[in-house]
Order: structure tokens, then C-alpha cells, then sequence
């Protein structure tokens, strides 16, 4: 087994890496003490310059104008730009916008992909996804109350959703909305395109999460669809097959977020070590002489190694074998690299002292905004579920 990267690989995480340093980490201060808003004038110009270098929207296809890269390749990247909570938008491979291009690039309409493709691969227009309702558990999708009516040439939707990430300054939100709530279960619901400039749609508020109301791309909104008017060829796909949909887009959504999540452990780990050898807690003695750091430090980097093992096995499952195939390598991903990302930003944390608690320093805000990753694209108890559910197959 080689684990090796290819040399072109390698080059080109390094020209990442080292423009994620020089031009991202001098923004994060604006952004952590004044908000998305405020930095968007330095991050804009990062995005020129990306473009620039021939580094944009690497898991885009090369006929939209992004690199053209595989899941895996793209894995590696998002490792990289994980490790500033601004990357992945100045690489513009931000979330929701990448799976929500993934889905039109699959399954658009030529009408479709002619509206909306190129702009939001290009960064000039942002988008959302809206499932989740404030009303019935998002665990089980299944019970999505949201309706869109067919009348005419148009579907009228009406419903409510929430945590519709990014939504505040966004153009167009896929909506998960019941089409037909005769039909079988899991072919009740459809994905519709709606412009957020649809008179019926309305952004009612910025959720506030763990005491911030993110802004703009950060944001998480509650929407409010009220005889929303939408043409019949709004339709995302065949109509009836809004769960199959979205389970493609799922799953190479939650590679991105695992590596992701394993860049957010590395500046992390990066922080907690030069915070340990450099802070003097009694003369002559550093915070990381004691052993319990050094324990933490052992740990975080063992879970980490093992936590990105197991992601590029399941990208590399997916890779080769399909999206089926990958099902349970994903689930166990999912709640294990969480956990990984939870414990090892904890320890960071600490190891920073009350300087952890401010927003001096980028861990406050990994520790409050990925608390979430235990509970978005599946909460952990539900992929535990599903994967222990396949084990015990075989033992009844
Ligand atoms: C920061 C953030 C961003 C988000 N972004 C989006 C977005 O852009 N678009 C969107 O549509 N949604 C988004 N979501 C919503 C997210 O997908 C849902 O929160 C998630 O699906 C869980 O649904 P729920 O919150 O209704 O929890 P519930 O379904 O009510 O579940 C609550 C808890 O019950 C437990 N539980 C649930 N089911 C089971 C089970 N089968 N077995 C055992 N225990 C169980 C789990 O501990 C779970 O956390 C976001 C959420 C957050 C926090």
C-alpha cells in the first residue's frame, strides 16, 4: 500500500497550504471579532487571487471553470483549507454550495444548469439547501411537512424550514418539499429550485447558534415559504425522488466535511503545541513538560492519523465502487471524525486557558460553530444506528 501523493498533489497542497497561512490567517481576526461582513472586502480579494493562481473551485468540473479534481484529490485539499474557518469559501468549495452544484450538475435541467452552473461555481451568486423544519425531528426525513402543489404550470409550496445554512444573501435555495403524499414513503418528496426572490419566500431570521447570529454565508436562517410560485420546470430531477437525490449528495458531502473537520484538528493540534511550549507555568518549566499535556498532544495526533485513515478508505470506496458501496464506511466517518474534531478542539482549548475562551485566538470558534458536526448530515446516533444495524445482519 502506498500512501504516498502523487508529486503534482503534494505541489499543489502546498501552494494551498502556505496561501491559506499567508493571505487567510490574517483575515480570521476581523472575522472573529467583526463578523463575515466585515472581512468580506480582504476575503474577495483572496478569492481574485485564487482565481488567479489557477487554484478556484478544485472539485468543480474544468466546463464550469472549476480544477476538475476527484473526491480524493479534493479530500486532500479540504484537509488544507479546513485549517482557516475561511477556506473553503476562498477556494469557493464552500458548503452548501458544492453539494448543492453536485446535484445540478447531475441532475439539472439544461435550463437549469444554463441559470444557475457557471454563477455559482464562479462565486458571483451563493445558494442554500432547505430540509430541515422546525416542527418534525430532521432525523428522519420522512416526516418533512413542507408542501409544493402542483397548479397548473406551477408548483405552490408552503412550509417552514430552519437551519437553511448560508441562506442570508443567497440566490437560490433547493427546497425538500411532499409533491406526492399518496405515493410510497420514500417517493413522497421532490427538490424544487427557488429563487430566494420568489414573492412567498422569506428569510424570517439568522438562527442564533451557541450565542452568535452568523451573517451571510455563516449564517443558519429560518425561512418561511407562503404560497411560493415556482414553474413546473423549477423541478430538480424526476419528480418523487427529492430522498434519492439528496442521498447522492450526501454522501460525498460528508467526505468534505470530514477532512474538513481533520484540517480544523491540525491548526488545532498546531495551536495546542505552541501554546504548550511556549506558555512557562513555573520557573523553568514549560506547560508542555507536563505529561498529561503531552498525553493530549499523543492522543489528538493518534486519533487524527487514524480518524484521516479511515475518511480516504471511504473516499476511495466511493471512488472506485460507488456511493453504495461506501454507505457504512460513511456513516462510521461521520460520527467518528466528529468526535475526533470535538475532543481534540477541547483539548486545544484548555490547554489555552481563559486565552482559549476568547475569540483571540480561532479555537472558540471551531469549539461553538463545530459542536453542529454531530448533529448535521445525520446525527451521531443515527449512523451509529444504521451501522450497527448491518453488523448484527449477520448474527440473527
Ligand atoms: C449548524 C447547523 C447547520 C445545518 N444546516 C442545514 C442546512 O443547510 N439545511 C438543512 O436542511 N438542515 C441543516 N441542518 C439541520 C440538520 O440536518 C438537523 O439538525 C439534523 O438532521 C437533525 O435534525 P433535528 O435537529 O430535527 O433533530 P431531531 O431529529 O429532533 O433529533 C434530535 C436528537 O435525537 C437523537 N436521535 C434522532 N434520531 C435518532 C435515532 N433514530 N436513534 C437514536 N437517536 C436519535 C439524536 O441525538 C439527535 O441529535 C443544520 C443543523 C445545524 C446544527
Amino acid at each position: 500500500m502506498d500512501f504516498s501523493q502523487p508529486p503534482s498533489l503534494q505541489a499543489l497542497l502546498d501552494k494551498i497550504s502556505q496561501f491559506v497561512e499567508s493571505e487567510l490567517f490574517p483575515l480570521e481576526r476581523t472575522f472573529l471579532l467583526e463578523g463575515f461582513n466585515a472581512v468580506m472586502p480582504g476575503l474577495a480579494a483572496a478569492r481574485e487571487r485564487v482565481k488567479e493562481l489557477g487554484l478556484w473551485a478544485p472539485n468543480h468540473p474544468t466546463e464550469h471553470g472549476g480544477m476538475g479534481l476527484d473526491l480524493m484529490q479534493h479530500a486532500a485539499i479540504s484537509k488544507e483549507l479546513g485549517r482557516s474557518p475561511l477556506g473553503h469559501y476562498a477556494f469557493g468549495c464552500q458548503a452548501p454550495d458544492a453539494g448543492n452544484i453536485e446535484l445540478l450538475h447531475q441532475f439539472g435541467s439544461p435550463e437549469q444548469k444554463e441559470r444557475w452552473l457557471d454563477r455559482l461555481v464562479s462565486g458571483e451568486v451563493r445558494s442554500c439547501f432547505g430540509m430541515t423544519e422546525p416542527q418534525v425531528a430532521g432525523s428522519n426525513p420522512n416526516l418533512i411537512e413542507c408542501r409544493a402543489r402542483r397548479d397548473g404550470d406551477d408548483y405552490v409550496l408552503d412550509g417552514q424550514k430552519w437551519f437553511t445554512s448560508g441562506a442570508d444573501g443567497a440566490a437560490l435555495c433547493i427546497v425538500m418539499a411532499v409533491t406526492n403524499p399518496d405515493a410510497p414513503k420514500y417517493q413522497q418528496a421532490s427538490m424544487i429550485l427557488v429563487p430566494t426572490d420568489t414573492p412567498g419566500f422569506e428569510r424570517v431570521r439568522n438562527t442564533p447558534v451557541m450565542g452568535h447570529a452568523g451573517e451571510g454565508y455563516f449564517s443558519h436562517s429560518e425561512v418561511s415559504l407562503r404560497d411560493c410560485r415556482v414553474p413546473v420546470s423549477a423541478l430538480l430531477g424526476p419528480e418523487g425522488k427529492g430522498f434519492t437525490l439528496a442521498q447522492t449528495r450526501l454522501g460525498p458531502g460528508r467526505i468534505h466535511h470530514c477532512m474538513r473537520w481533520l484540517g480544523i484538528c491540525q491548526r488545532a493540534l498546531e495551536l495546542m503545541c505552541a501554546r504548550a511550549a511556549t506558555r512557562l507555568i513555573a520557573p523553568g518549566e514549560m506547560l508542555a513538560d507536563k505529561q498529561i499535556i503531552r498525553a493530549w498532544i499523543a492522543e489528538s495526533a493518534a486519533e487524527m492519523q487514524a480518524a484521516e485513515l479511515m475518511v480516504q478508505h471511504a473516499a476511495w470506496t466511493m471512488h472506485i465502487q460507488g456511493n453504495k458501496a461506501a454507505r457504512h464506511s460513511i456513516s462510521m466517518i461521520k460520527f467518528y471524525v466528529a468526535g475526533v474534531l470535538q475532543r481534540v478542539v477541547d483539548r486545544a482549548l484548555q490547554v489555552h486557558g481563559a486565552l482559549g475562551m476568547t475569540d483571540d485566538t480561532v479555537l472558540a470558534f471551531f469549539y461553538r460553530e463545530e459542536r453542529a458536526s454531530r448533529i448535521y448530515d445525520g446525527p451521531d446516533e443515527v449512523h451509529k444506528m444504521s451501522l450497527a444495524r448491518q453488523i448484527l445482519k449477520s448474527y440473527r
